[in-house]
């Protein structure tokens, strides 16, 4: 898309609340130019005099204008939108009344006019607000009826007057008490869009996080590896992959029961992650076997950061169950060959884990491409 040209943005902002006030504007703008390019047809038709409808066209253009700088600066003047439709509302509705007094055996068309504005407050304004305008709106329309059936008896006879009268504040009294069913649909509205964020966002942690460790689960881990795969790797730009299995892990179970067991784990996955950098992630791969991908690592660091949470494992002391039990577990740690896709590097992991058990386990078994080194934990 092309950038917009730079005397729009002077115009509308680059806000999108102000180009949204300034969308409202602009639909109130069409709406009095129609009336005004109306009234300059009623005066040239004779049927509304001159002297009366120019000021009526000016003071509508200037009160448009008006509005449109208040917009523009209600930010630096601290104007409330509900404030500036107040008063763009009570402008249109002082411009739609004069324009009543002037259109002589057209003038019930004014009424209807009168109406729209008051539809259009029902989308910004409180039920309280929508009625203080209906009743400026009345006061107006009865003090300019009052005086016309009082002027001209013969051109508006005072019952035509009263009748005009009564059907528009019904009316308008309707349209308001409508803003309260609309001020609860919009405050409805906001609920359920909120409540709909809360639960995108409780979908997207069940569908990544791991429940019982709070680490990454395996389909969140295989998008991580995925979009891993995407990047272009460099010689310095190496990826490692450690397997760690926590040893004899049944008889923790055995000997702790199931929830004891699950207390090792939340606290193994604990002390692991606090030995990581923000880019590396540690999943929940499988019962008590944990994968982790360590980007931009290569193999003898990726090594050693496996040792320190050994070490970190091997200190940690679960009160709650027995203080004397000192946790472990055999590791498989892997670099990745160029290209080389994530179930191959696992496998690889995998296979070197298996070396670390059956070789006593409590070990960490860096494997370079083709050669299998052990090293004790
Ligand atoms: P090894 O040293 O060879 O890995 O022996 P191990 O006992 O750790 O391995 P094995 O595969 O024999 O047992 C794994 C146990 O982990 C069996 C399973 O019941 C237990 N396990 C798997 N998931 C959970 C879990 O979420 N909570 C608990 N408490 N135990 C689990
Ligand atoms: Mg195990
Ligand atoms: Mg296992």
């Amino acid at each position: 898309m092309s950038p917009r040209p730079r005397w729009i943005t002077v115009f509308i902002g680059s806000e999108p609340r102000m180009q949204r006030m300034l969308r409202y504007w602009a639909a109130t703008w069409l709406l009095y130019s129609l009336a005004m390019l109306l009234m300059f047809g009623l005066i040239d038709g004779g049927i509304v005099d001159a002297t009366a409808g120019t000021p009526l066209i000016r003071f509508g253009m200037t009160s448009i204008f008006g509005c449109y700088l208040l917009i523009r600066a209600s930010d630096a003047l601290s104007l409330r939108p509900a404030q500036l439709a107040v008063l763009q509302s009570l402008l249109a509705l002082t411009c739609n009344v004069g324009a009543y007094a002037l259109l002589g055996p057209v003038r019930g068309a004014s009424l209807m006019v009168l109406l729209v504005i008051m539809v259009f407050s029902t989308f910004s304004l409180r039920t309280r607000a929508t009625l203080t305008l209906c009743l400026v709106a009345s006061v107006e329309l009865a003090v300019t009826m009052l005086w016309m059936a009082a002027a001209h008896p013969d051109r508006y006879p005072g019952r035509i007057e009263a009748v005009h009268f009564g059907l528009t504040v019904a009316s308008l009294l309707a349209v308001s008490l409508l803003t309260g069913e609309m001020h609860k649909l919009r405050v409805r509205l906001k609920r359920q869009k909120e409540e709909l964020l809360v639960a995108v966002a409780t979908i997207r942690t069940l569908a990544t996080i791991d429940e019982l460790t709070a680490l990454a689960n395996r389909r969140h881990m295989n998008d991580v590896l995925a979009a891993q795969e995407q990047r272009k790797g460099t010689p310095v730009n190496r990826t490692c992959i450690a397997l760690l299995d926590l040893d004899f892990f049944k008889n923790i179970n055995d000997r702790y029961g199931h929830a004891g067991g699950d207390a090792v784990l939340r606290a193994f996955a604990a002390a692991a992650r606090a030995e990581l950098r923000a880019d590396d992630v540690l999943a929940r791969w499988g019962g008590e076997e944990f994968l982790l991908m360590l980007p931009d690592t290569e193999l003898s660091t990726a090594a050693a950061v496996v040792g320190r949470i050994a070490d970190k494992v091997g200190a940690m002391r679960i009160d709650e169950l027995d203080r004397a039990l000192t946790i472990t577990f055999s590791a498989g740690v892997v670099e990745r060959c160029p290209g080389e896709p994530f179930t191959d590097t696992i496998s690889r992991a995998d296979r070197a884990m298996y070396v670390a058990k059956s070789s006593g386990r409590n070990r960490i078994v860096p494997e370079r491409v083709g050669s299998a080194v052990a090293a004790a934990a």
